[in-house]
């Protein structure tokens, strides 16, 4: 899977990407990017990297924008950066697997929130510009931030899942530019046609 992962994300770096250069979208993000990064943003970061092979730099700002074209760098509102901390701090703690009622159906979808932002920003640090292309991408590597930051290959693994089937159908009314009906498995967007597994 994981070699799979990386012929996809190799063909991504064949298209015209950051390779670490920080090019600020806004006048604002220029001190931003000054500071020190703090303990959360340099976990996103490290996975940001790894995902994309390329330095990134993350930080996390009330006016974070989610990005459409690549720039070395992505922000992250402050409670999602808060979520992967506490994810990385005790990823069992969010397994949707274990969740019987709806708080934890709540704190779960905002760390596969989170999650996701970080492998969605990685698509689009990697030069991807449509929207509904990059969500499905996305959607496909959440596994693989979430054992990045600490969980098991089956936690990971549900955590996609649950993101798939709870979270990403509600994009379709929600918000429709990040939708598409070719995000399933044996879809135009599915980076691992040979693999029936969906969505990791
Ligand atoms: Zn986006």
């Amino acid at each position: 899977m994981r070699a799979l992962l990386s012929t996809a994300l190799l063909a991504g770096l064949l298209a015209p990407a950051a390779h670490g250069q920080l090019r600020p979208v806004r006048p604002g993000d220029q001190a931003l990017l000054k500071r020190a990064p703090t303990y959360e943003e340099q976990v996103a970061a490290q996975v940001a990297a790894r995902l994309t092979r390329l330095r990134p730099q993350v930080r996390c700002a009330p006016l974070g924008i989610l990005g459409t074209h690549p720039a070395g760098y992505f922000l992250m509102v402050p409670q999602m950066c808060a979520d992967l901390a506490a994810f990385h701090k005790s990823p069992a703690s969010f397994d949707p697997r274990a969740c019987r009622d709806g708080t934890c159906l709540t704190t779960d979808a905002a760390v596969a929130m989170a999650l996701a932002t970080v492998s969605h920003e990685s698509y689009h640090l990697l030069g991807y510009t449509n929207e509904a292309q990059v969500e499905c991408y996305g959607m496909q590597s959440i596994w693989f931030v979430a054992s990045k930051l600490g969980a098991s290959l089956v936690e990971a693994q549900a955590i996609g899942k649950f993101y798939a089937t709870q979270i990403y159908p509600l994009r379709q009314t929600q918000t429709p530019a990040y939708w598409t009906s070719e995000c399933h498995d044996g879809g135009r967007y599915d980076l691992r046609p040979q693999s029936h597994s969906w969505p990791s």
